[in-house]
């Protein structure tokens, strides 16, 4: 069938602080049988972003590469063809994979972004280096989109003293890089320096309905809309933490939109800001895929009602004292104890939620002996590398001490 082609202009219909800020119409593409899309710079960028973050992986913990080709089949027919990839993504592993399933489909058919690892770099050279090391693994010649991975508190010095951005650049005007931006998790202060420094052609930030005021993502949304700076949107559910919603917060969505689920509902609220251009998730099988491609298949803004269905259920999350994990696993990388942080604290909130003792202990009780809480030696590395400023040994004293006195 041929295809039909036509162009949505969606006017400004959301409430809340996203209208206040709203940059004006926002352009969508349908064609039929795709996600929508929408135009940036000389590419249509789906508004569904494949992140290479929570690959499938088989029993041997290895990725799962039959199933990893199904996931990129299924998005590439449906024009969801863009993915996002990182250095340090699955433990090294992530590049290499995409790099493989990719191959399969001619170079200019997808949009590979990919980011350089700040915390590796000692000078210039290093930056160069990487890169190459990443086109390698990737098998490719040149990235679409190319980022100043996770510029932080901690890391933003680095990124400065060893010239990033220059080296960056220089790659891009020798063709190997189409579009230059960074991912962050640090301070609006800090955001504002970065975006006053250089000139960007888009940012990777944390949004999300909860983060929204949770990690003051409003404040760096209107910091770079400021500047015109377009958002990639990445942990849009919060590590699967609106996908799993607590009974009090699924209650609410289902009472004003029993037929929407707690993913289709978040993917779309960040979409639905006017100055994002894809909405990354991290996805692990197929279903998953399919669920989102319908979703963005289907797309329409978030109107009013549900931009206010979206603020009450995030208090309602608020409410619950959960801990502000996004299972991101920076910490990890820094661990000599190798405790698996993010699992306690996911395991932690849904104790907190539910208030399953049983449920809490048998759990805590799955997690391997040498990586639970108890073996933390408080030395601190991990909060450093927290982007939600987590106070990650008390966290773990606390649960670990609630874990002795329900077994007592
Ligand atoms: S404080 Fe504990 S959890 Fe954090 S890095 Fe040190 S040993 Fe690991
Ligand atoms: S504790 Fe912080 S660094 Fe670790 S997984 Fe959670 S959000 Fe990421």
């Amino acid at each position: 069938m041929k295809r039909r082609e036509f162009i949505v202009n969606t006017a400004l219909a959301v409430g809340g602080t996203a209208l206040l800020t709203g940059c004006g119409k926002k352009e969508l593409i349908k064609k039929e049988g795709q996600v929508y899309k929408r135009k940036f710079k000389d590419l249509e960028i789906p508004l569904l972003g494949f992140g290479c973050m929570r690959l499938p992986m088989t029993k041997n913990n290895e990725i799962d590469m039959l199933e990893l080709d199904k996931m990129v089949d299924y998005s590439m027919e449906h024009g969801a063809n863009y993915f996002d990839t990182a250095y340090m993504y699955v433990n090294g592993q992530s590049e290499n994979a995409m790099g493989k399933t990719l191959n399969r489909y001619k170079r200019e058919d997808f949009i590979l972004a990919d980011k350089s690892p700040i915390y590796k770099m000692r000078s210039q050279e290093d930056v160069r280096a990487t890169f190459e090391e990443q086109c390698k693994k990737c098998g490719v010649e040149y990235f679409d989109f190319y980022m100043c991975h996770n510029i932080n508190v901690n890391t933003v010095d680095i990124y400065k003293k060893v010239k990033m951005y220059d080296e960056i650049m220089k790659l891009k005007q020798e063709g190997r890089i189409k579009y230059v931006g960074f991912s962050f998790h640090g301070t609006p202060e800090i955001l504002r320096d970065v975006v006053q420094e250089h000139k960007w052609d888009f940012c990777q930030l944390q949004i999300n309905y909860l983060d929204w005021d949770v990690v003051k993502a409003h404040e760096q949304y209107e910091i770079v809309q400021e500047k015109k700076i377009p958002v990639i949107v990445m942990e849009p559910l919060r590590g699967g933490g609106l996908v799993n919603l607590s009974d009090r917060a699924m209650n609410k969505l289902k009472e004003a939109y029993p037929d929407t689920t707690p993913a289709e509902f978040g993917l779309r609220w960040a979409a639905s800001r006017q100055n994002v251009i894809t909405v990354l998730s991290g996805m692990s099988n197929l279903q998953q895929v399919k669920e989102n491609v319908q979703t963005f298949m289907n797309y329409k803004d978030m109107d009013e009602n549900e931009e206010k269905t979206a603020d009450e259920i995030a208090k309602i999350l608020q409410s619950q004292g959960e801990i502000n994990c996004t299972a991101c696993k920076y910490c990890m990388e820094v661990c000599p104890k190798n405790i698996n942080i993010p699992a306690a604290f996911a395991l932690y909130n849904q104790y907190k939620v539910t208030n399953n003792k049983m449920m809490f202990t048998i759990y805590y009780d799955t997690l391997a002996e040498a990586e639970k809480p108890e073996q933390c030696i408080k030395c601190g590395l991990c909060s450093k590398n927290c982007p939600q400023n987590l106070k990650i040994p008390e966290l773990l004293t606390e649960i670990s001490e609630e874990y002795k006195k329900i077994k007592a």
